[in-house]
């Protein structure tokens, strides 16, 4: 069947997530094992988000609202822009594959950052796309210079991770307006902001003021981070309605789950909830920091709830060894950077434990 099947399947270099706990669990045969390896929310969920999934678990029998009306309303409000200018995803990863579905046919070029996150380039591969990988500066920065002459009469897609990820860096507003000045308006910009509520930085580009000038801008978001709401799958995406109409039109009519929209929505209803937990993560980023410092360990300063820490022993050591005790964090060596392991960080307990065995190991 191989030879009938898409060519460019088997050019694809597969995602690997994470190792799941349980899996971990039953393979070393650990009765506690700690997950630092997917950038998830280690806090409980928020009372009021249980109560909202209690809810709909009741109706499951019924079909999703395909249109997603109720969160639509609710986040337009809030991020005041039309309901019309959102599409939501199962998952953000499923907005970024429904745009290059929509926009990318063979032959067609993406530029993409390197290392960034995998999903890009495995959408745009599978279409059949020209990858065109754009390496980091050497401070983990975005080489934006180099991504606008990358740019050729093909080029489809631009992928901005802001901040991104793993490299944990943000693009500043100065620098992503000049980006897009006299970037042709043909291109398709696809900022992805999945750790936009992580940043602080003052300078942060303000993305969503930027849509209101640029129609080939598409900015996406997602509960699976700060919000907690990864085992759900739903993120979304905000651009200008045509580009948002376009896309559509390759969404599956009840792509997010009834559970999703529920969930989703009561966490924008109960954001002060959220915004405790933030507080809770930038103390525990200190701490690591901190801890790092003591070891003399080499870390990258994040804008995001992960972090790049540089051992001697590389990546690959650093992470099996810390299986063995029971934490899984990300090896590098896959995103061209085997000195580096991807810490997510965790709640206090984990973080101290984490801390530990990294000390044990190096
Ligand atoms: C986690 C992550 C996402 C979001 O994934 P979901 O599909 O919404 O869970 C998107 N982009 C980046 C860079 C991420 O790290």
């Amino acid at each position: 069947m191989k030879t009938r099947a898409k060519q460019t399947l088997f050019k694809v270099q597969p995602y690997v997530p994470g190792r799941p706990i349980e899996d971990v669990k039953r393979e070393l045969g650990l009765k506690e094992v700690i997950k630092l390896a997917s950038n998830e929310n280690p806090y409980p969920t928020s009372p009021k988000v249980l109560k909202a999934i209690a809810q709909a678990a009741k109706s499951v029998n019924r079909y999703p609202d395909g249109g997603c009306i109720a969160l639509r309303q609710e986040l337009a409000k809030q991020l005041k822009v039309k309901p019309e200018q959102l599409i939501f995803g199962n998952g953000s990863d499923e907005v970024i594959v429904m745009a290059v579905r929509a926009f990318v046919q063979p032959g067609d070029e993406v530029i993409f950052a390197k290392p960034s996150f995998l999903v890009y380039e495995i959408a745009s591969c599978i279409e059949g796309a020209k990858l065109n990988a754009v390496p980091l500066m050497p401070d983990f920065r975005y080489d934006l210079k180099a991504m606008k002459e990358a740019v050729t009469s093909k080029t489809k897609i631009i992928f901005l991770g802001n901040p991104d990820n793993p490299s944990g860096q943000y693009i500043s507003n100065t620098e992503l307006k000049n980006f897009l000045k006299n970037l042709r308006s043909d291109i398709l910009v696809f900022i992805d902001e999945a750790y936009y509520e992580f940043v602080s930085a003052k300078d942060y580009a303000d993305s969503l003021n930027l849509l209101k000038i640029y129609k080939n801008l598409m900015v996406a978001r997602t509960f699976s981070k700060i919000y907690g709401l990864a085992g759900l799958r739903i993120g979304y995406a905000m651009g200008d309605a045509e580009l948002i109409d376009i896309i559509g039109r390759v969404r599956e009519p009840f792509n997010v789950n009834s559970i999703a929209q529920a969930a989703a929505l009561a966490c924008l209803k109960d954001k002060a909830y959220y915004k405790k937990i933030l507080t809770q993560i930038n103390a525990e980023r200190k701490y690591l920091y901190a801890s790092f410092d003591t070891m003399r360990l080499e870390h990258i300063k994040s804008f995001t709830n992960f972090i790049l820490v540089k051992t001697a022993i590389g990546g690959k050591a650093a992470s099996q060894g810390l299986l063995k005790k029971g934490i899984i964090v990300r090896d590098m060596s896959g995103w061209g950077k085997p000195e580096y392991f991807r810490v997510s960080i965790g709640n206090a307990q984990e973080n101290k434990k984490f801390i530990k065995a990294l000390k044990d190991i190096i």
